[in-house]
């Protein structure tokens, strides 16, 4: 594999992208791609709006993991469940929760509240892109070992999404911000993330995980987890194929997909960021203006991009205009 040398801040550089994109995608989700190029023009939005530049929960939630890894005196399952439970739950009863939150994090949180245990609580069969959304902060934590970065993208998923694809995309979204922050060419993204799909495809980990595949109609924990990674790998085959393609015109949900599920959102976010990997606001352009579910797609797209470039990649201004920009400063100065 190709590496560049790692720039500075890409801690900051990712958390704020993440924001960044939310904030962008904010006003053109639930709108149609022609509205919106009516709107912005074919680039999509470019420029905040607003003091602050309101995000929505996608940012929040990432918020919430990312307090929840800086609360934890160690990174084990019994350490991190209780704190992501508490704070998805302070997230749930937040008056800020009011930027059109995902219908599966709700009714999760609902039933997390009267402390049963998290695989009881959790929607089963939901792969929403809750899970992968807001777990880019896994992936930016500097000292995490394999087995931890891995089992903590997929318990944080768990907590809210039971379907094995919300815990393989979430596992993928983190590694890419990973290996971004650490220099890997975002040429060589693709390949390693397809790599990682097929060296996981049988592994389930129990330790993070106990007995959540018995709410899936799975015959062992082995089959339930080979679902999620055969899922997410057929996603990354359609980046591959979209970009090869060559035509990088138009609604990019209709190269990878509309973004509502974890596995789109990854791929459609691969997508608008590879494009075009050294101009980040372009590539937050390119995901806002999209037909499906636009911030969530944008905000990957730049945690993706701002792991690569670093905190510099971005307008300086935007800092002090973003809502929360403490918050997610707080997280970067712990892990930069
Ligand atoms: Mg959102």
């Amino acid at each position: 594999m190709t590496r560049r040398v790692a720039r500075v801040q890409n801690v900051a550089g990712s958390l704020y992208g993440l924001a960044y994109g939310d904030a962008l995608g904010k006003p053109t989700e639930f709108q149609t791609y022609e509205t919106i190029v009516a709107t912005y023009g074919p680039d999509g939005p470019r420029e905040l709006t607003g003091r602050p530049a309101l995000v929505t929960d996608d940012t929040q939630m990432a918020l919430a993991v990312g307090e929840a890894m800086l609360a934890a005196p160690a990174i084990t399952p019994s350490v991190l469940e209780p704190l992501l439970r508490r704070a998805f739950l302070e997230w749930a009863a937040s008056p800020d929760n009011n930027r059109a939150p995902g219908n599966t994090c709700l009714q999760a949180c609902a039933a997390l509240h009267d402390g049963r245990p998290w695989q009881q609580a959790t929607v089963a069969r939901s792969k929403g892109c809750g899970a992968n959304m807001r777990v880019t902060p896994v992936g930016l934590h500097p000292d995490l070992d394999e087995d931890q970065r891995a089992g903590l993208a997929q318990l944080q998923a768990g907590l809210t999404h039971g379907h094995p694809t919300g815990l393989a995309a979430s596992e993928l979204t983190a590694y890419a911000c990973r290996w971004l922050a650490s220099g890997l060419a975002p040429g060589d993204l693709l390949e390693a993330l397809r790599e990682r799909s097929d060296s996981q495809r049988k592994i389930y980990r129990e330790e993070w995980l106990g007995d959540l595949w018995t709410r899936y109609p799975s015959t062992s924990p082995e089959e339930f987890i080979a679902l999620g990674w055969d899922e997410t790998a057929a996603a990354l085959d359609r980046v591959r194929d979209a970009l090869a393609a060559g035509d990088y015109t138009g609604d990019p949900c209709r190269a990878t997909g509309a973004g509502w599920i974890a596995e789109e959102a990854l791929a459609t976010a691969l997508y608008c960021y590879l494009i075009s990997p050294d101009e980040p606001v372009a590539v937050l352009g390119r995901g806002a203006a999209s037909s499906g579910d636009s911030d969530s797609i944008a905000c990957l797209a730049g945690a993706f991009a701002g792991a690569s470039l670093g905190l510099s990649a971005w307008p300086a201004a935007w800092q002090q205009q973003i809502e929360y920009t403490d918050r997610l400063a707080r997280i970067a100065r712990s892990w930069e």
